[in-house]
């Protein structure tokens, strides 16, 4: 199974900037909501989601996508509380993360916070997720109805969040079943609190079936909008089709821009060690040797031998073609692990693939636009990157976005 994706964010119609973020990748999608003034929030979201970039890829099991994911959303609250130890003035930021994760036919959701994630599943929209906010405690324990948490004083605090306050704040996790044709939903709140869940529930029930993701994910931000969109709203629509992963990536709000302030030394999960040298195969080549008999029997000697030779040329030929294919899957597959920078028009963009072509078959393809620009370059910067430069990693990709991004300010 793999995804067909959407990710649209906006400032809304009250904000000055955008704090929220999202990505929506082959594997991966997230919403983050950012929060804390001098450009706290932004600076949160941002971080966050590109810590779990390195995540948008194929998992073997959900224990290991779970364990992966948990982690990586543990060092980014470190990194968060890293960055107010460098810019004390953004002591307090923080964000909410709603992460949700593709293995095979099953998705690992990670949440923290008030963003949401939904499912539409045969005509029903069910809430996925439990916000962490006060209001919702009040909920859950029959004090007030989820209409009355709508205009509660208290409606915008959060019992959760990544940040600075919490060295291992409790994130939620769960693993569901995706079928194919289910649409998944990521919002940040400023999309639920202005289409509340009955006139949400009637909007994404309304579409018509295998309408495109596009026009989901906009249409809910409209929505926002036309509702006076007091806050940021940021939506993922995600649908579970047939078939392998080949979504070009989207970082949208705080995140598809540059870090808003320097970041502090990344912390990457270590390489995978090494990788094993192919073996090469001994290849023995027999000759004919006479021995000092009869010739009838030396005849005999050299026919037997030739036919020896012959079915062991044959075995090796087998050998040799099986190990060509093998070592073209592997290294194509290898291929697929390696990363590079080049340009498109305007842009910066992480490709993923070797940047050579072999004969005729291209082994890469764009993965993300950074919005890095081109012009933001020094002519030295934006000649090298034409040229392309490789990255090895995801992760070693989006640390030369960084350093090319901070370079360019
Ligand atoms: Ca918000």
């Amino acid at each position: 199974m793999s995804a067909s994706s959407s990710a649209v964010s906006n400032v809304g119609k009250v904000r000055a900037s955008n704090q929220d973020s999202g990505f929506a990748g082959q594997y991966l999608n997230v919403v983050a909501d950012g929060m804390g003034g001098h450009a706290g929030g932004d600076v949160a979201s941002h971080l966050v989601i590109r810590q779990l970039l390195t995540l948008d890829k194929k998992f073997d099991s959900v224990d290991e996508a779970r364990d992966e994911l948990v982690h990586t959303l543990l060092l980014a609250n470190d990194m968060l509380s890293d960055v107010v130890f460098e810019h004390p003035e953004l002591a307090g930021l923080g964000t909410t993360a709603s992460v949700m994760l593709r293995v095979g036919n099953q998705v690992v959701i990670a949440h923290i916070g008030d963003s949401r994630v939904y499912l539409l599943r045969e005509g029903n929209l069910s809430q996925v997720t439990v916000d962490h906010t006060f209001v919702q405690r009040l909920i859950d324990s029959g004090r007030i109805t989820e209409e009355e948490a709508h205009s509660h004083p208290r409606r915008s605090v959060l019992m959760r969040v990544l940040g600075d306050v919490d060295a291992t704040p409790e994130i939620d996790t769960m693993v569901l079943d995706s079928n194919e044709g289910d649409v998944w939903m990521l919002c940040s709140d400023g999309l639920t609190t202005v289409v509340w869940s009955d006139e949400l529930s009637e909007m994404m029930t309304g579409f018509e079936p295998g309408v495109d993701v596009d026009v989901i994910a906009n249409a809910l931000v409209d929505a926002s909008l036309e509702g006076g969109a007091p806050d940021n709203v940021t939506v993922i629509v995600s649908r579970t089709v047939a078939g392998e992963p080949e979504q070009l990536a989207e970082l949208v709000g705080s995140a598809a821009g540059p870090m808003p302030v320097k970041q502090p030394e990344p912390r990457l999960i270590p390489p995978t060690g090494k990788r094993p040298k192919p073996r090469s195969l001994p290849v023995s080549t027999g000759g004919v040797t006479m021995g000092s008999a009869n010739l009838t029997a030396q005849l005999d000697a050299v026919r037997a031998q030739r036919i020896r030779r012959r079915i062991g040329l044959i075995i090796a030929a087998v050998v040799v073609a099986g190990a060509l294919v093998i070592a073209g899957i592997t290294g194509y597959r290898w291929s697929q692990t390696q990363f590079y920078l080049g340009a498109d028009e305007d842009s910066v963009v992480i490709y993923q693939g070797l940047a050579q072509p072999v004969g005729p078959f291209s082994l890469s393809h764009a993965y993300l636009d950074t919005n890095v620009l081109l012009s933001s370059l020094t002519p030295f910067q934006r000649d090298q990157i034409k040229a392309t430069v490789p990255a090895g990693s995801l992760a070693e990709a989006q640390s030369l976005v960084n350093a090319l991004t901070s370079a360019a300010k």
